[in-house]
């Protein structure tokens, strides 16, 4: 399940904001108190559920404005951890500094997380000299605990 389908779903949908009714109706098998949740759209009285527990109903009626809000922090999130291809010395001599390269140490373009990698660079300039570039390699542990709480294969 990608998120996109998610958004196509809720694009899709009767656009909130969505209410549960104050008009109380009661089962037909039982007098258990059962409300219907409307949306403000188009009239007053749309229903886009009806015969719902009170309780059920707020999770519904909630559903669309907690969704965007959802969608948009992770989006967010997804904006600052993306891949981008950093040059790296990845010869072990170089690395080991027992090369005879002359400060010019040959390099090679690895993915990278743009965020993860720009804050360990913040910290200690020298990073990207360093052998240590499997902490900020795409995907980086935010990316990949997003993706893995959603089950996306990516
Ligand atoms: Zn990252
Ligand atoms: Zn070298």
């Amino acid at each position: 399940m990608s998120r996109e389908q998610m958004k196509v779903r809720l694009a899709a949908a009767t656009p909130g904001p969505w209410a549960a009714s104050p008009y109380i109706v009661y089962g037909e098998q039982d007098d258990t108190e059962r409300v219907r949740v409307t949306s403000q759209h188009d009239s007053p009285d749309y229903n886009t559920a009806e015969m719902v527990l009170p309780k059920d109903a707020d999770l519904i009626a909630y559903a669309p404005t907690d969704l965007a809000k959802l969608h948009a922090a992770l989006d967010a999130v997804e904006a600052l951890h993306r891949p981008i291809q950093e040059d790296f010395i990845t010869a072990l001599p170089c690395i080991r500094e027992e090369c005879e390269c002359e400060n010019e140490c040959p390099t090679e373009p690895l993915p990278v997380c743009r965020h993860c990698w720009g804050q360990l660079e913040q910290i200690d300039p020298y990073f990207g000299e360093q052998h240590h570039v499997s902490e900020v390699m795409w995907p980086c542990p935010t990316f990949t605990a997003i993706r893995d709480a959603l089950g996306e294969d990516q």
